[in-house]
């Protein structure tokens, strides 16, 4: 998969050249391009912002040093590209999403800044691509830079091959509408705190009884709203 992301703050997604998708990209499963919006800026100061027409506090990402990105990161490809936005008022981005994204040949993130992107860009990269405004969750972030690290870690790791192995990603919280049953190693008493004794017994017909159980109880106490889903 080839994901290119464009931010003014390039240096955000250093941490992305460590762990699994590091070795993802290292081993070439991966193709991360991280652009700094401002090379597509022709001023002495590199502006990528102005004031709003309307009034009000902040200011909004210019559309033109955009529009020459997605130009530039869309010419000459065969296929639509999805061209992801990250926003709190877009859809919201959910393991689902994440299996859906990580079947795509190329994705393009372009992360918001300040009060967020002048509204025409969103229109005109669906011209270009497959936009989605995503959202991380119902909370403001100061830039699209953390929920583009989180979405690509997400997407990334349910790429065949980047974790090693698929059986891990099966049985995770959200895969199957409930939250993990939870996990115990050794020792099996630590700090006079017991290991569940059926975990011990090596009867996987019990053990697997257990952990349902235990996803539906967790699911029901911290996120009743998936259950009713
Ligand atoms: N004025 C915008 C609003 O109220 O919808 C918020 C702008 S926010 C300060 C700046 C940028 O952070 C956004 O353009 C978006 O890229 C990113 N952002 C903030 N919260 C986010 C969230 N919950 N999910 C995804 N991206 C978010």
């Amino acid at each position: 998969m080839r994901i290119d992301v464009v931010s003014i703050f390039p240096s955000y997604f250093d941490g992305l050249t460590l762990s699994l998708l590091g070795k993802a990209r290292d081993s070439g499963i991966l193709d991360l391009h991280v652009h700094d919006l401002r090379d597509w800026t022709h001023d002495r100061h590199r502006t990528v912002d102005d004031t709003p027409y309307g009034g009000g506090a902040g200011m909004v990402m210019k559309p033109e040093p955009w529009g020459l990105a997605l130009d530039d990161l869309t010419a000459g490809l065969d296929t639509r590209p999805t061209i992801i936005f990250p926003s709190p008022a877009g859809e919201l981005f959910r393991q689902s999403t994440a299996r859906e994204l990580a079947h795509r040949e190329h994705l393009i993130f372009g992360c918001g800044r300040y009060e967020g992107i002048d509204e025409r860009v969103f229109e005109y990269a669906s011209t270009l691509g497959d936009v989605r405004l995503m959202s991380l969750g119902d909370y403001v972030l100061n830039g699209g830079e953390v929920a583009v690290m989180a979405m690509t870690e997400a997407i990334g790791r349910l790429i065949p091959g980047v974790v090693g192995n698929p059986e891990s990603l099966v049985e995770e919280s959200h895969e199957d509408g409930l939250l993990e049953y939870p996990s115990y190693t050794k020792p099996s008493t630590w700090r006079e705190r017991e290991v569940p004794p059926v975990l011990l017994s090596g009867n996987h017909g019990a053990i697997a009884a257990w952990r349902r159980e235990q996803q539906i109880e967790r699911t029901r106490q911290r996120r009743p709203d998936l259950l009713a889903e």
